[in-house]
């Protein structure tokens, strides 16, 4: 489900499903016949421990990396300033051929690219404030000088990925390691001195969310202690950055968050903001 904000409007439109040349411009298509190839006819089919598949998990992937690049397709062409994607599987762990961490697909990489090819932008930046590293979204675009991907994450954690060190083809990746126990104050410092004064000077033309809520401190998979006024202000401030550089242009894509009411209230949390300032 797509969900495009237009002033106060929230239009609520099915997420399309990407084609295979959408899904190339990240994944070979070698990888996307082999996971079609390993769907199962009934029942689960394990690629590890963390990631399974079902008869219908790869409509419902390409349904998140359609939702993506039809929410990019919305904004760009004037119909929304903002959109939300509230699809499952996740996507930032997905690297080029290997399915992990719940993700099949690079949903926002491959949003990014079509931005960049389709649409014709120099600049994109991807925020990723999900708890775990998108080590997928930095394989996919780690090379690419026009995509700025930019993470907060919890480290060590899984996927063990994400060091400071990681810096990307032209640095124009930003890792930001969070040590566990981080709480408002932290989060807010580090994306206040680091993150956001980075996405700043990229000038992006274009603003993608890896939005992810599993740093919320009621979340089991993870040890942040975030709570949903801190996803209310982050989003705030992403959409200062995007007021800035790009008309307000956000197109925000569900990543992680594993206590369902955490996860609930801080999407709304998240979506609420992105209402109010889609006006
Ligand atoms: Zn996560």
């Amino acid at each position: 489900m797509l969900h495009a904000l237009d002033g106060k409007t929230l239009l609520h439109q099915e997420a399309s499903l990407a084609s295979d040349a959408q899904l190339r411009r990240v994944h070979p298509q070698t990888y996307i016949d082999t996971l079609e190839a390993a769907i199962p006819a009934s029942g689960g089919a394990a690629i590890d421990g963390d990631t399974w598949l079902s008869p219908g998990s790869m409509r419902a992937a390409r349904r998140g990396v359609g939702g993506a690049i039809r929410g990019v397709d919305m904004v760009m062409e004037g119909a929304a300033r903002n959109a939300f994607v509230a699809t499952r599987p996740p996507g930032h762990h997905a690297e080029s051929a290997q399915a992990m961490g719940f993700c099949l697909l690079g949903s926002i990489a491959a949003a990014a690219k079509h931005a960049l090819d389709h649409h014709g932008l120099s600049r994109v930046a991807i925020v990723d404030f999900d708890v775990h590293h998108g080590n997928g979204t930095q394989d996919l675009v780690q090379g690419d000088a026009r995509i700025a991907y930019l993470s907060s994450h919890q480290m060590p954690l899984f996927p063990g990925t994400g060091h400071p060190s990681e810096t990307g083809i032209a640095g124009n990746v930003l890792n930001i390691a969070l040590p566990a126990g981080t709480g408002s104050a932290g989060f807010r410092a580090a994306m206040t001195d680091s993150l956001l004064p980075a996405a700043d000077a990229f000038a992006p033309e274009l603003v993608l969310i890896s939005a992810g809520f599993d740093a919320h401190a009621a979340d089991p998979l993870a040890n942040i202690a975030l709570n949903e006024g801190d996803f209310a202000w982050i989003t705030e401030r992403l959409c200062d950055l995007a007021d800035t550089h790009c008309a307000g242009r956000i197109v925000s894509c569900l990543e992680g968050g594993y206590d369902l009411h955490a996860l609930a209230a801080s999407a709304a949390a998240h979506v609420d903001v992105l209402i109010a300032r889609g006006a």
